[in-house]
């Protein structure tokens, strides 16, 4: 097997036949022996049919069908399907057709002209939707790279293609969050860059609301920092450090020499209010990492699958009708 191409799939019914075509048509002619494994992620529409029906034809000599039990998002979806590929190289892309099958053929046939590197990465020449949401990304892979000791590149993608080590690497991290951009480069390797430019989404809608990009952003550097819990401490000695100085203040300037003993209720409310306002930020940052703690200590399953099914020839091959990340 030289090439697993992993699809993630959430209510893709507008656009994934039309990307199966094209991967036909495209890993087809490559001459790659390529396997596609399609991760149905709780879809509410007809994407597990079309999945089924396409493996059922034969058009495409080894398909794997994953369906989740529910929505359990992107990142849950990757990693039931690199737990299932079994190609030299891996591979990540979207059911879309915003990334395309020959774009991934370029990357693969890069891979393969450099036996020194390990991933080929795409990155986004240009960034795809509003001038607001471009400004947030870049805001927040700078914020990033200041506050983790993993460093990764802004306009980063898991559109990739890497070799069997790197998916290796990339499924001993076993932690209930997954922050995929963030493990890449958490785990090392060579890695090359290539340059794509997104196509339009030929049908449905992004699965992404601002709410939902903002959390994963949120969750991404709470996944690769510590640094927001140091946060309180820097805060807490300034907060000392001016309180002790106006403590002198007023007690050797004011009262001893001056003779004068100040009213000083709305000064003594505003250091009440931001003090004790800085105090529940610090408790929300420390309790934020202490549920991380919590859901990683429960050890739930990453996903659930209530059924894997292997295609090879239009035959079923395998067929299991319950797997989580543990049971393989
Ligand atoms: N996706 C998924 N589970 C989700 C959300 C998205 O598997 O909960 C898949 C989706 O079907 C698509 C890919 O992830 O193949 C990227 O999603 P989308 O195109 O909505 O994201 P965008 O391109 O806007 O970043
Ligand atoms: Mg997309």
């Amino acid at each position: 097997m030289d090439l697993s191409v992993i699809v993630p799939c959430y209510n893709e019914e507008a656009s994934l036949s039309a990307f199966l075509d094209v991967c036909v048509r495209d890993f087809g002619t490559s001459g790659l022996v390529y396997e596609l494994i399609l991760v149905n992620d709780g879809s509410r529409d007809a994407t597990s049919k079309i999945m089924a029906d396409f493996a059922a034809s034969g058009r495409c000599a080894h398909v794997s069908c994953i369906d989740f039990s529910r929505n359990f998002g992107k990142e849950a979806a990757l990693l039931a399907g690199l737990q299932e590929a079994r190609g030299d190289a891996c591979s990540f892309i979207d059911a879309d057709l915003q990334q395309l099958p020959s774009t991934l053929l370029e990357m693969h046939a890069l891979l393969m002209e450099n036996p020194d590197v390990d991933v080929v990465a795409a990155y986004q020449e240009q960034r795809e939707g509003s001038k607001m949401r471009a400004s947030f990304s870049r805001s927040f892979y700078g914020l990033f790279n200041r506050l983790s000791e993993t460093e990764i590149e802004a306009d980063a993608s898991d559109f990739r293609v890497f070799r069997r080590p790197v998916a290796q690497a990339l499924l001993s991290a076993g932690e209930y969050y997954r922050f995929t951009k963030g493990l890449f480069s958490w785990v090392g390797f060579k890695t090359l860059r290539f340059a794509y430019v997104p196509e339009e989404r030929v049908a449905g809608t992004s699965k992404w609301s601002f709410k939902q990009l903002m959390s994963y952003a949120f969750e991404g550097i709470i996944s690769f920092s510590t640094a927001p819990l140091r946060l309180s401490m820097g805060v807490g000695i300034v907060a000392g450090l001016v309180g002790f100085v106006y403590l002198l203040k007023l007690i050797i300037v004011d009262v001893l020499i001056l003779h004068n003993t100040p009213a000083g209720y709305p000064t003594l409310l505003a250091v009440v209010l931001i003090l004790g306002g800085l105090i529940l930020l610090a408790l929300g940052i420390i309790g934020t990492y202490l549920a991380r703690s919590y859901m990683e200590v429960k050890r739930r399953p990453i996903y659930i699958a209530r059924s894997v099914v292997r295609t090879d020839d239009g035959e079923q091959t395998s067929s299991e009708h319950f797997r989580t990340n543990r049971s393989v």
